[in-house]
């Protein structure tokens, strides 16, 4: 055989090869993706309900301040209140009017502060819960998908391990030039650069070839492209 048809073999031994490997990534269907999509939304769960657990940490020592000064402000009210009873000045009633109108603005400021926090913490508080469940309905559903997965690699592993063998046999065999044209054209062409020319067209994207070529593929010693779409063409007999 000589060394050009000994290419053409060659890539036609690593494009089988190839085809079976991704009878397998096949089988596995969308699960890798969907474990992937699946372990970026527990991520982002993850950080939301820690997030919220933050916010209700501070809404809690917000509360703590508020109820501070508002029992604070409450103790100095009664006190003020019990003072006006004895002042015998105007000066000193004002003053002390002054003193009980500023407590009780502070009273009132702190209790609608406490309404916001309780109403925030109400809001937060749900958010996480409804977190937490769909935190905890994803995580059954990744363990799931990813018995599902291991098991389709259980099956699968020691044909893949096989085939990975032979393929990295076969790339070491085929020259590098030749090499990185096939994998240039496999990444163009989901994956499959070499095909047999079929009823005198090409396999790939079924454009007629034109007669002169057709002989030049049946000779099977030259790699040829496709005119059209340019995947490598073999002639296998049909
Ligand atoms: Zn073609």
């Amino acid at each position: 055989m000589d060394s050009m048809a000994e290419e053409l073999n060659q890539l036609i031994a690593l494009q089988k090869v190839d085809n079976q490997l991704m009878e397998i990534e096949e089988l596995k269907g969308d699960l890798p993706q969907e474990v992937a999509q699946l372990n970026r939304d527990l991520d982002d769960l993850g950080a939301g309900i820690q997030q919220h657990k933050d916010q209700l940490e501070g809404l809690v020592k917000d509360g703590r301040h508020h109820q501070a000064q508002v029992s604070d402000s409450r103790v100095l009210l009664a006190k003020y209140q019990d003072q006006l009873l004895l002042v015998s000045s105007n000066r000193a009633y004002d003053a002390l009017m002054s003193e009980i109108d500023g407590a009780k603005k502070i009273i009132d400021d702190g209790e609608m502060s406490l309404l916001e926090i309780e109403e925030q913490t109400h809001q937060i508080s749900d958010q996480l819960k409804a977190d937490e469940l769909s935190l905890g309905a994803k995580t059954t559903l990744i363990e799931s998908r990813k018995k599902s997965l291991a098991a389709t690699i259980a099956e699968t592993e020691k044909e893949a391990k096989t085939l990975t063998r032979q393929r990295t046999k076969l790339q070491g065999a085929v020259e590098r030039r030749i090499y990185l044209t096939y994998e240039r054209i496999r990444s163009a062409k989901d994956g499959v650069a070499v095909v047999p020319m079929t009823r005198g067209s090409c396999g790939s994207c079924y454009n007629e070839l034109p007669a002169q070529l057709q002989r030049e593929v049946k000779a099977m010693d030259q790699t040829l492209p496709c005119p059209s779409c340019g995947v490598i063409l073999y002639y296998e007999s049909e």
